[in-house]
């Protein structure tokens, strides 16, 4: 899509009222965003416009039975004045995947690359300098159709909008609920996509931990609530005796961009990665002979939130004193040097918006 596309940009921009020393995450909204629509059977009215509310009808289908994906991805500037986004193809992917799962038309991949290219560059401004800084890209389709009947819709809107963020995790390590009550996705469930539901069933769950003195809940499986499987909105990798451990994919857990660069550049250190599923007792054995040395979060928001605490039933286990972990902390300024264009992109992560 080298076409133009009908623009309709702000009269004035509202970038004043942004502090960039600290954006905040996902308070503000950029000037701009991208929309598209899917009806008579087919993608099309590509635009953007200012940001700013739209309406839908309020039988939109989304609204009633939660048909509705989303995806989470973000552009850098680096010091060398270079606009570039982290394997957005693998967002594009992946939300073929989500599309698939609420039966929503397939959108084009190279159309959603575009979309976020054109939107970047129009809010290119809008992207904080400061590492770990970055501009959150957030593309949605849901269902727009009028109608009470549990199918599926025959209109949608595809929509993006970014947001200047600062890094989502700034403190230390964070302590972790893991829960053996709620369960966020269940064997041929929709765990693996991501969707505006799982978001709402894992609110409860996530209140009460925070209430209860956690930061995030440590998910295990549904069926016999033992299989670790993520930790908040995050995937979830653990050290022990030297081997890196993360729960293999199996429909239950969201295939993380994070989790497949982590995995990638794991694998490059010469430290072995076993993916396969972990009950939650041998994390706590390996806590007990001393041989749990590192766990981590890996996902866009944070990039790697170093754990230093579980708590499971009545008991409680500190991982590295409760002190961010060696490997955690130089996977994460790994990646960033990538995404900043701080050190060489030699797996060809980054895309270069021109
Ligand atoms: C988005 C998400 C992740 C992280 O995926 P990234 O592509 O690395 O951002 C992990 N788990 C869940 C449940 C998610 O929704």
């Amino acid at each position: 899509m080298n076409a133009q596309i009908p623009t309709q940009l702000v009269e004035s921009s509202r970038i004043d009222s942004v502090n960039f020393d600290d954006p905040g995450f996902g308070d503000v909204f950029a000037d701009h965003m991208f929309q598209m629509d899917y009806r008579d059977g087919r993608w099309t009215d590509a635009r953007i416009l200012p940001y700013g509310p739209f309406a839908i009808e309020p039988g939109a289908l989304c609204l009633h039975y939660g048909q509705a994906v989303f995806e989470g991805l973000k552009a850098f500037i680096g010091d060398d004045g270079v606009v570039r986004v982290f394997r957005p193809d693998r967002n594009a992917a992946r939300l073929a995947e989500s599309c698939r799962r609420l039966c929503i038309p397939p959108f084009d991949e190279s159309v959603f690359l575009d979309a976020i290219d054109r939107l970047v560059r129009v809010d290119r401004d809008w992207i904080p300098r400061r590492r770990g800084q970055a501009l959150y890209v957030r593309p949605l389709i849901v269902a727009t159709e009028s109608n009470l009947n549990v199918r599926p819709a025959r209109e949608y809107r595809f929509f993006v909008m970014t947001s200047p963020v600062r890094a989502y995790f700034t403190g230390g390590a964070v302590h972790l609920k893991a829960e053996r009550r709620y369960t966020r996705a269940a064997p041929g469930g929709m765990g693996y996509a991501k969707t505006a539901g799982n978001y709402a069933a894992s609110l409860l769950p996530g209140s009460e931990s925070l209430r209860e003195g956690h930061d995030q809940v440590l998910w295990l499986d549904g069926v016999e609530h033992r299989h670790v499987e993520e930790v908040g909105q995050m995937n979830i990798f653990f050290k022990i005796a030297g081997k890196v451990l993360t729960p293999d994919l199996r429909g239950t857990i969201l295939p993380g961009v994070t989790r497949e660069s982590v995995i990638e550049l794991l694998r490059e250190r010469g430290i072995e990665c076993e993916e396969r599923r972990i009950d939650i007792d041998e994390i706590l054995h390996a806590a007990d002979d001393g041989s749990l040395e590192e766990a981590f979060g890996a996902g866009t928001a944070a990039v790697i939130v170093p754990v230093g605490r579980i708590s499971i039933d009545a008991r409680t286990v500190v991982i590295n004193n409760g002190e961010p972990g060696a490997l955690a902390r130089e996977l994460r300024e790994q990646i960033v040097d990538i995404q900043r264009g701080d050190a060489p992109d030699a797996h060809h992560w980054n895309r270069i918006v021109e």
